[in-house]
């Protein structure tokens, strides 16, 4: 009789197995990144903007890290700190000839003391998102990225779930010319909290080709690594390559591209590059997944709503979306 209960309850097991299997088969394959946090809400890369998009249930969090004058790595998308906080006013003595405060010119002490706002035009002095959170109000700080991982490790604990980190090495040639190593300081981090592997929650992803190389082959990094492409941006390295003899590179030591999909589609913006949408198709043949940046709700390119414009990454058959808006995305693909 108990053989006969437990037979049942394992056949509605494999039932209900391949039930939910069907249904994360249709839209709900594709990995939703909230990029810089749930940054559409809150001032991006704050620790409360990532809590929010934990809460949102993203499969990963982004993190872009930049190192300080004594080598700590701090959560920040820009190289320079004047759009996203007041160091204007906190150190109008600091800035370097062309005008910016650099993140690499200040200690971690210094950094921990700036008031962090909702990104805005230093030139205007105007929000460069109207609709998002009022800029220069509330209390936000910057903060490391040991830091966040630990608020995110402690959330898959308490939260019980299992969301990972995306994390970009920004500019390692600006940190290599200032005499210092951001990679090998992340990874070391990286291996502290038990990233180390393909199998460990974590995405690593650089616009550096040349950098991102060294990650694999010299550091001998087992991470998924993540290759960052930008026309007009793009890495030295892939200058004067087809589409086919740049995928064919990457695939020699990156799992993944993150193209930018503006270039792909046709678009008011003008940015589509000629045949560029051939790199997810390539991309594929290669075993590459393909996450696409960024998806904005408040930037809708010629689409009438969010919900067509995220059509947009299942037609071109993505992998994966960088969003400002993970609670719509999620919402989109998940449910
Ligand atoms: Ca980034």
């Amino acid at each position: 009789m108990k053989f006969k209960v437990s037979l049942c309850v394992s056949i509605l097991a494999i039932l209900g197995g391949l039930m939910s299997c069907r249904q994360t088969k249709n839209k709900s394959n594709m990995i939703v990144i909230a990029h810089r946090g749930a940054s559409a809400y809150l001032p991006e890369h704050t620790l409360p903007a990532k809590a929010l998009a934990y809460g949102m249930q993203p499969d990963f969090l982004e993190q872009d890290v930049v190192l300080s004058k004594d080598n700590v790595p701090v959560v920040i998308h820009d190289i320079h700190l004047e759009t996203t906080t007041n160091v204007a006013h906190a150190f109008p003595d600091r800035k370097r000839e062309d005008g910016k405060f650099y993140v690499i010119d200040f200690t971690w002490k210094e950094l921990e003391t700036l008031q962090v706002t909702e990104r805005f035009n230093t030139k205007t002095q105007e929000a460069v998102f109207d609709d998002r959170f009022p800029i220069h109000t509330s209390t936000f700080k910057l903060h490391r990225l040991q830091d966040e991982i630990e608020m995110i490790q402690g959330l898959n604990k308490s939260m019980r779930k299992n969301v990972g980190i995306y994390v970009e090495i920004k500019e390692p040639q600006f940190h290599e010319n200032e005499g210092k190593n951001l990679s090998e300081i992340v990874l070391s981090v990286l291996e502290t909290y038990g990233y180390t592997t393909r199998k460990d929650n974590c995405i690593l992803q650089c616009f550096d080709a040349i950098e991102l190389k060294k990650i694999r082959q010299e550091y001998k990094s087992d991470l998924f690594l993540v290759q960052l492409l930008e026309i007009g941006y793009l890495d030295e390295a892939f200058k004067d390559k087809t589409p086919q003899q740049m995928i064919k590179e990457i695939a020699v030591y990156a799992d993944g591209i993150g193209p930018w999909y503006k270039q792909i589609i046709d678009g008011k913006d003008k940015v589509k590059i000629p045949d560029f949408h051939k790199i997810v198709t390539l991309a594929h043949q290669q075993n590459l997944k393909v996450h696409a940046f960024t998806f904005r709700a408040d930037d809708l390119v010629d689409f009438s709503s969010f919900e067509e414009l995220l059509e947009v990454a299942t037609t071109l058959h993505l992998d994966g979306v960088f969003t400002d808006h993970p609670d719509l995305a999620v919402d989109y693909f998940k449910k």
